[in-house]
């Protein structure tokens, strides 16, 4: 049972990761969104980094990372 419980804590994990969250700096000038926190990218970043879904990003006219692949 508690290796049960394991497995579906993996899995609600990896279905959220799915559901496509992505990082972004919320500062004015940020125009990209990231897939992890500890991107490059987002290292020179000045402001807060926050959680987005990816759909709401690329609304507001962001695009991937160029250090995404
Ligand atoms: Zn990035």
């Amino acid at each position: 049972m508690k290796t049960l419980s394991l497995l579906l804590f993996f899995f609600i994990n990896i279905t959220c990761k799915e559901n496509a969250t992505v990082y972004i700096c919320n500062g004015p000038g940020a125009k990209k969104y990231h897939y992890t926190s500890n991107c490059r990218g987002l290292s020179n970043c000045t402001y807060k980094i926050i959680k987005e879904e990816i759909e709401k990003a690329k609304k507001d006219g962001k695009t991937l990372c160029g250090w995404e692949k």
